[in-house]
């Protein structure tokens, strides 16, 4: 996996492609501690999973960020739109990360079920269903990959945005590029 992921801990790591753009300033201020400065309105979407593990450092008015369950477009993909229709977004930043509990979801299967009978107050047979029907779309094999194929099915949606694949590193806290 570490090969699969660039370092971005020095200006010059930053690619050509997105330095003086929200995504160069993302990694400015995440990882190489830039001051915050101020903005007035966002020039970036950060789509990212709900994990409570991951917090971004970032100024006020500096980006739209969509959460879900595994950093998935489904499920969001009204937000996302409007996101670039109202609010003229062209960078999206889909940012993955490290021990993603959305990875073998299949096996938490009992623990899912067990857990909206007892915490949502679900009858065990509609958790069973609702888990069988959704799982495919939040479930993944692998963290890295998966990042990777969201930003494409991202790109194809919206061909006129600029998609950077990212994976937030919970060892160390720092954004890294997903080599493509
Ligand atoms: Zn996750």
């Amino acid at each position: 996996m570490k090969n699969s992921l660039i370092p971005i801990k020095d200006e010059k790591d930053i690619p050509e492609l997105y330095r003086n753009t929200p995504i160069g300033s993302l990694f400015q201020r995440h990882n190489l501690g830039t001051p915050m400065g101020s903005y007035e309105k966002a020039e970036l979407l950060i789509l990212m999973c709900m994990d409570s593990r991951q917090e971004l450092r970032l100024p006020r008015d500096f980006a739209f960020v969509v959460r879900n369950g595994g950093a998935r477009l489904g499920g969001n993909s009204f937000s996302v739109s409007f996101a670039i229709a109202c609010g003229g977004i062209q960078y999206i930043a889909v940012i993955g990360h490290s021990d993603c509990k959305m990875v073998d979801l299949e096996s938490r299967k009992e623990e899912f079920i067990r857990g909206l009978t007892k915490h949502g107050g679900w009858k065990k047979s509609d958790a069973e269903e609702y888990f069988l029907n959704l799982h495919p779309f939040f479930g993944k094999n692998d963290a890295v990959k998966s990042v990777i194929s969201e930003a494409d099915t991202i790109r194809l949606k919206y061909p006129a945005t600029v998609v950077a694949p990212l994976f937030y590193s919970l060892e160390d806290d720092h954004l890294y590029l997903v080599r493509e």
